[in-house]
């Protein structure tokens, strides 16, 4: 209950508030979302809920020789989704192509779409964490209960 102050520091034994109040703490559970810089807003960019529009090649939308990519972009997804999530999973990976791409503009060679279908992805229900992962298109789910024993 410490609205409207935000957290301004997190070390491994407090979190700092704005209004300077420290709360020792060695656990911290975020739930607040994150968001792109508000600058892309202002920026004369094509835009869309704060995101860069870019292609499959991470040119921003109408340009040639502009590019953007991460989580500040909506990278449509080629291999059936719809979007790119905001994971570094997609992240370090578009870096790496983002840069193919860009060096074979300048030596005049072709650029690729970005393909790529994700590793997957944890959650935890209760004291279950699970592990899904997307294989051929299809979900495998493994589970590892409290006591760390697995199951598929
Ligand atoms: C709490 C949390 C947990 C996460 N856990 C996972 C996870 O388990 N697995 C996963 O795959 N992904 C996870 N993510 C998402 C992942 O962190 C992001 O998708 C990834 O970091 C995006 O990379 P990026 O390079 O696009 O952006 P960022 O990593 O955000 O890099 C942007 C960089 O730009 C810099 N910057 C900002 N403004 C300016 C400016 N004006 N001038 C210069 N530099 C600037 C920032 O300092 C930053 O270094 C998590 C994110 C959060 C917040």
């Amino acid at each position: 209950m410490t609205a409207p102050y935000h957290c301004h520091e997190i070390t491994p034994n407090q979190v700092e508030l704005s209004s300077g109040e420290q709360i020792s703490t060695r656990t911290v559970i975020c739930t607040g979302g994150n968001a792109p810089h508000p600058i892309i807003k202002d920026l004369a960019i094509p835009h869309d809920r704060g995101r860069i529009l870019v292609d499959a090649t991470f040119k921003v939308t109408g340009s040639t020789n502009l590019w953007a990519l991460g989580d500040a972009t909506l990278v449509p997804d080629v291999t059936g989704g719809e979007l790119c999530p905001p994971t570094a999973q997609y992240a370090i990976r578009q870096g790496w192509h983002g840069a193919h791409n860009i060096v074979a503009t300048l030596r005049g060679n072709p650029i690729r779409d970005f393909q790529f279908k994700g590793l997957g992805q944890w959650r935890q229900s209760k004291n279950i964490v699970e592990w899904q992962k997307i294989v051929d298109g299809k979900s495998q789910d493994f589970s590892l209960d409290s006591s760390g024993a697995g199951s598929t």
